[in-house]
């Protein structure tokens, strides 16, 4: 577990999303712009490896410092958040039962802030059950597998030097929902990238289709072993994914927030003098927002440190905290935009902006409608996943 010193990563990620990102966030959208400057800064400051174990030269942090980080860059930016959220996420895969090949290759330059990684899982054909590939993976001789399918909204997509691709394999007797990982480097010969990604939002973020027709991976890429990806769902997928997503739009949240505060006490009018924080009903609405800000924050620092000191329930709780994320960031936005009048409204805003990231954390799978789904099951022990 993570010994070291947390408040001091967290002071240099807010000198990184103050410095460098904030000043690019409109740029990132308005020209759908991937966020190499806060990436690079982030690897530069030695976070390549934040969730990597500290062996094997990594932070060794666990979820609830990649909460707090990706908040502090959702503030700024939900794009970059997610950029470097998947990195981890993809790297926490890697490192779960990394070979000794897999670490020289992968863990080192990632941790040396020289490699970017991502996760490469979602298909249209079976859509937000991202558990469920039906891309294939098939032995091609003793030393290489082929890999043959199409993955879409690959985050960081034509940018990575790495994806982690899930596949099933291509014999039909193998259990079905069983899964394999294998890492592909993005120089793998005949892969072919989808249009460039025009997002309503997270427009940073380059989720693109990733076309893999049959391309050639060395056996040694295997992630643990044949199908066992199962356990890597719910012990290091999910859990790492959940968080990623939760802080980063807890940042949005945050964000909105204060911009509804702002313009409370800069805004007045010229026929009372006074401003609109004098008005009791927008007292009152702020002192909501405020609340559902802290009451959910709450919930998803606590379900991290859960899962962090291995408490049963805290995937359940890290589940539940990503659904009550984006309840609170698409409410958040949406009443701050409200508060914030005309001006808020107005293209360029950056409520403008966040309204239209906010409404990604819906969809983005775990989907909030299966997360509520698989909470129930697990509430009244039946199997999560049932369909
Ligand atoms: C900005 C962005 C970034 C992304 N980044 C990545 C990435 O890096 N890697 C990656 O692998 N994927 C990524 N995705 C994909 C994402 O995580 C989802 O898997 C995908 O958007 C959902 O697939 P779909 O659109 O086909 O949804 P559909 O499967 O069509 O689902 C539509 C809606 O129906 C609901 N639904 C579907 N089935 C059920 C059910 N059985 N019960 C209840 N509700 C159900 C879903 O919750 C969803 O709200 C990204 C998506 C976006 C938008």
């Amino acid at each position: 577990m993570f010994g070291g010193d947390l408040d001091t990563i967290l002071a240099q990620v807010q000198e990184i999303a103050t410095g460098t990102v904030a000043p690019q966030s409109a740029e990132t959208d308005e020209l759908a712009r991937w966020p190499a400057d806060g990436l690079r800064a982030m690897q530069q400051a030695g976070f390549g490896g934040l969730v990597a174990p500290e062996k094997f030269g990594g932070k060794g942090c666990g979820l609830y410092a990649l909460t707090r980080v990706c908040e502090i860059l959702g503030r700024e930016c939900a794009s970059t958040a997610i950029c470097f959220g998947m990195h981890s996420v993809g790297t926490s895969v890697i490192a779960a039962n990394a070979t000794g090949d897999q670490r020289e290759r992968y863990l080192a330059p990632i941790c040396e802030g020289r490699h970017i990684t991502t996760l490469s899982l979602s298909e249209a054909g079976t859509g937000a059950h991202f558990y469920l590939p039906q891309t294939s993976l098939e032995a091609l001789d003793d030393e290489h597998y082929r890999l043959t399918g199409t993955k879409t909204f690959v985050t960081n997509g034509g940018y990575a030097d790495s994806y982690v691709v899930s596949a099933v394999a291509a014999d039909p007797d193998a259990p079905i929902g069983q899964f394999s990982c294998v890492i592909v480097d993005k120089d793998t010969p005949d892969i072919y990238w989808g249009a460039p990604w025009d997002g309503l939002g997270m427009r940073g973020n380059s989720s693109r289709c990733m076309e893999l027709p049959g391309v050639q991976v060395p056996r040694t890429n295997l992630l643990g072993n044949e199908g066992d990806q199962i356990w890597y769902t719910f012990n290091v997928i999910m859990p790492h994914f959940l968080v990623a997503m939760g802080g980063t739009f807890l940042g949005v949240a945050s964000s909105a927030l204060d911009e509804a505060r702002k313009h409370m006490t800069r805004r007045y009018h010229a026929h009372t003098g006074t401003n609109l924080a004098q008005s009791s009903v927008l007292q009152h609405r702020l002192a909501s927002l405020w609340s559902a800000v802290e009451r959910t924050r709450r919930l998803i620092y606590h379900a991290a440190q859960s899962f962090d000191t291995g408490e049963p329930d805290a995937l359940i709780s890290v589940m539940a905290a990503k659904a009550e994320v984006a309840d609170c960031v698409v409410m958040l936005v949406n009443e701050s935009m409200t508060l914030n009048g005309g001006i808020g409204y107005r293209k360029g805003s950056k409520l403008h902006r966040m309204l239209r990231d906010a409404r990604a954390c819906h969809l983005m799978s775990p989907t909030t409608d299966i997360l509520r789904v698989w909470i129930g099951r697990a509430l009244l022990g039946q199997p999560l996943l049932a369909d």
